[in-house]
Order: C-alpha cells, then structure tokens, then sequence
C-alpha cells in the first residue's frame, strides 16, 4: 500500500463547559485527503481544493504535523499530500485540525502503523500550533479517536475517550463570516473568578456523568459556559436570538463551537434535530448574512479510510 484515501472529520470543540478540554466527532461533515508516498524524502501539499490555503509545508498544517510526526519517527520517507476541503479554515468546527489529524492518521497507516492512533494527537497538535498559535488537542483528538473526547492533563497529555449516548445529534450553524482562533482567544480574560470556576467544573463534571448514564437531561443542564461564552458570544451575529430559539425547540443546549462564528445546538433523535434546524434555519435567513447549516450524528469511529 502506498496511497490511502480517507475523510477526515469536522469536530465540535469546548462544547460549553469544556473549553480547550472537550470536543466531539461530527459524522457526515469532512474534508477527504488522499496521501501517497513519494520517493523525494520530502512531504509536498500537492492539490488543494475547495479553499484557497497555504500550499508551501511548513504553512499547511497538514505539511506540519506531517514532518513533527516523521521527525519523531527519524524517517525521511516522503509523502505527497492532496487536501479537498469541504470544511471552511475559520468555520470553528476544526477545519485545521481534520488535515493536521487526517495527515498524521494516513501516514502512520502507510508506515504500517508504528504507532497507535491516540499516540499520534501531540503530533496533529503541531498544526494545531500553526494554525491558532497554541496546540490545543480538542479538536484533533476526537477527529483522531471519535465520539467524545476530554482532555485531562496537557502535560503530560493525557486524553480520555467518553461514550457517546445513542440519540445525540448535533445542529450546527456556521455564519459565512470568518473569526480566526488567534483574534477569538486575544479578547478572552485570563484570570476567572471561584464563583465561575466552580459552576463550569459541577458541569463539566455532570456532563462525563450524562455521557455515561446517557442522561440526556443531565447533558443538556450542563451545556452551560459562564467563562468563555459571554465574552466571545458578542463575535457571533444573533447569538442570543439563536440560542433562544433552539430552547424553544426543545434542544438540549446550545453554544459556540470552537473559537466560532460556528455555533452547535445538541438535540436528542433526529426529529427534535430537524425541528431545531429548521427554526434556526427560518430566523437566519431573514438577515443579511450567509450561512451553512449542518445536521449530524456522532461519528464514534473518527477518521475513516476510503481506499
Ligand atoms: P478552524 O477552527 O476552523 O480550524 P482556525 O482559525 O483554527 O480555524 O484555523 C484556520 C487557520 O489555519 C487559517 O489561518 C488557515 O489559513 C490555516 N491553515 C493552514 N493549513 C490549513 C489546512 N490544511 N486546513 C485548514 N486551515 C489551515
């Protein structure tokens, strides 16, 4: 085998009480990739297409975690790596982190697999670095493992997979307007107070629970952030009118995926999904901004191999 096609997941990262330490896996959102060996000792970004992106190495993410991950192997192999980007860079549904762990995934595959597929995160976590200037890992790391990810500890990393429970689907708006990780995190405070420290950690405490006992109730009262979310809500147009009206439908909560303008709204089945979709769908396109709209389940797998 010296090629492998694959596609590579968008994600939902923070997820409300999570942030920099949860994300979770979409299904049918994804770029494909197909990377090839070549025989130049040297990893190329060949094609990319649907997104105009950097295609010198060391300024793709791809190219990046790509050369962190065979550095580390001391193999000077080289591989030709081609990118059709369905995820928009900037959407805040990890757009970066799909060619960055989709990179990573495909070359240890056509190595044969030295290493296991959680042991590749601090590599896809280079992109990371690259693309918002801090090697987050909630993103990457349910692209890589599927379903819910946590992080425990950045050092030494540590990430632990959660269950996902059955009937969770995931509406996610994305304004077409472009908000960059970098600029999202300059206006974040630094200091939090115990008050707000000790509400988002009951959450995202309650919040493992529900995983595990699939409560759905109990996951929809913990989707809450007191910290992030009203400081980078005011980046994303209608936030509080979106938010309003996926209650009204009934969903379990709702938030800003990643560092945004994306926002996610966490239903329970598919009909409640659609009713939210369309509600949201209704109000967004009566204003002047353009939109995608993305209805999906939880992919458990995470990256998947085409051929
Ligand atoms: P997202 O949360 O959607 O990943 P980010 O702002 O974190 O958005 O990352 C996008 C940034 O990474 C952009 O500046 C983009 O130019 C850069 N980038 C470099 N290579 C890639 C790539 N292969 N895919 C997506 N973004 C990339």
């Amino acid at each position: 085998m010296n090629q492998i096609k694959i596609f590579s997941p968008a994600t939902v990262a923070n997820l409300s009480c999570g942030f920099d330490v949860l994300g979770c896996c979409l299904d049918n959102v994804g770029d494909e990739m197909i990377i090839s060996e070549n025989s130049l000792q040297e990893v190329r970004i060949t094609s990319i297409t649907g997104q105009d992106l950097p295609l010198e190495t060391d300024k793709n993410v791809a190219g990046v975690a790509a050369k962190a991950f065979l550095a580390d192997l001391g193999n000077s192999q080289g591989f030709d790596i081609e990118i059709d980007k369905k995820i928009k860079a900037g959407s805040g549904i990890g757009s970066s982190a799909a060619s960055a762990a989709g990179a990573v995934f495909a070359i240890n595959k056509l190595l044969g697999e030295p290493l296991s597929v959680s042991e590749l995160i601090p590599f896809a976590m280079e992109g990371e670095r690259l693309a918002s200037g801090n090697a987050h890992a909630d993103n990457v790391a349910p692209a890589l493992l599927g379903g819910f990810s946590l992080v425990r500890s950045y050092e030494p990393l540590e990430v632990l997979s959660l269950p996902t429970p059955e009937e969770l689907r995931v509406v996610v708006l994305h304004p077409l307007i472009e908000i960059k990780t970098k600029d999202s995190r300059a206006i974040l405070r630094q200091s939090v107070s115990l008050k707000k420290a000790i509400t988002q950690w009951g959450n995202l405490g309650a919040l493992v629970s529900a995983l595990y006992t699939s409560n759905y109730d109990l996951f929809g009262r913990s989707l809450q952030d007191e910290i992030v979310e009203p400081v980078r809500s005011i980046l994303i147009p209608y936030f509080d009118e979106l938010k309003k009206i996926a209650a009204e439908n009934a969903a379990l909560g709702f938030g800003i995926s990643g560092s945004g303008p994306s926002v996610y709204a966490m239903c329970r089945g598919d009909e409640n999904a659609e009713k939210v979709k369309s509600a949201i769908k209704e109000f967004y396109k009566s204003k002047a901004i353009d939109f995608e709209l993305h209805l999906s389940g939880i992919n458990k797998e995470g990256i998947k191999i085409l051929s």
